[in-house]
């Protein structure tokens, strides 16, 4: 799955976006160190180059677009909406979907953790220390090695938040794949579970899924144009709809 959109720049949550044509490991193999766990935890100038990756990221950061908007759009119309993505932007709570709307499987880079504690803040508390002449900033709580609350590699999938999206999954009525090549495991699955549970499916990607032939409908347009035209036509029902997941990369 994955989510709306495909974010223009790699943020640090891994998979897909570092590895695709022009992506940052083609330019710099080095660079997938940055977000492997086991690197991170035991080399510091792996993270110092983190955390400037980070604050690079920041300034770069994308906006929500029609997409988003219209799944908020929905939402507030009445349908019950639940969004499932891959995507560590946190650009769907951006556009005004409220938080508890929004399962991130691959986490959220507007967050850092601790590796130790698992204390928790905004990433831009982090990036402000960063501003203010730290390299590697240590947990405040317990001095532990902090890091994106993202899914880096080498590192599962918050099983907690897994079965909560299959749980969702299994029940929805409408399930959107949007944007993801559903190539990727687990999160891939979930379109075939949502068809295996009755769900309609609709599939949104430009390029061709292994989910094609089992989906009710696929969606070669723009996701910017695809997405506001499908969903537009579910408001203003009573709640009747049930949920929805959106995937993409
Ligand atoms: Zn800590």
């Amino acid at each position: 799955m994955g989510s709306l959109l495909h974010p223009p720049i790699p943020c640090d949550s891994g998979i897909p976006d570092y590895r695709g044509p022009g992506g940052l490991w083609r330019r710099d193999p080095e660079a997938e160190k940055l977000v492997t766990y086991e690197y991170y935890m035991r080399d510091p100038e792996i993270r110092r180059r983190s955390w400037q990756m980070r604050r690079k990221n920041r300034a770069l950061r994308a906006e929500p677009n029609a997409a988003h908007r219209a799944i908020v759009d929905l939402e507030r119309s009445g349908v019950p909406v639940r969004v499932i993505t891959q995507n560590v932007d946190g650009l769907h709570q951006l556009a005004g979907l409220p938080a508890r709307k929004v399962l991130e499987l691959h986490g959220s880079a507007r967050q850092f953790i601790c590796t130790k504690c698992h204390a928790r803040g905004p990433m831009e508390d982090a990036l402000a220390r960063l501003d203010a002449g730290e390299d590697d900033p240590p947990c405040l709580e317990c001095g532990g090695i902090l890091k994106s609350a993202t899914v880096m590699f080498g590192q599962r999938l918050d099983p907690v938040v897994l079965a909560e999206a299959v749980a969702i999954t299994k029940a929805c009525q409408l399930f959107f794949a949007v944007g993801s090549s559903l190539q990727v495991q687990p999160a891939a699955g979930l379109a075939g579970i949502a068809a295996d549970h009755g769900a309609r499916l609709t599939v949104i990607n430009a390029e061709p899924t292994p989910y094609d032939e089992i989906a009710d409908e696929v969606v070669r347009e723009p996701i910017g144009t695809a997405l506001p035209r499908l969903l537009g036509s579910l408001g203003g029902h009573d709640g009747d709809q049930g949920d929805q997941g959106d995937q993409g990369d």
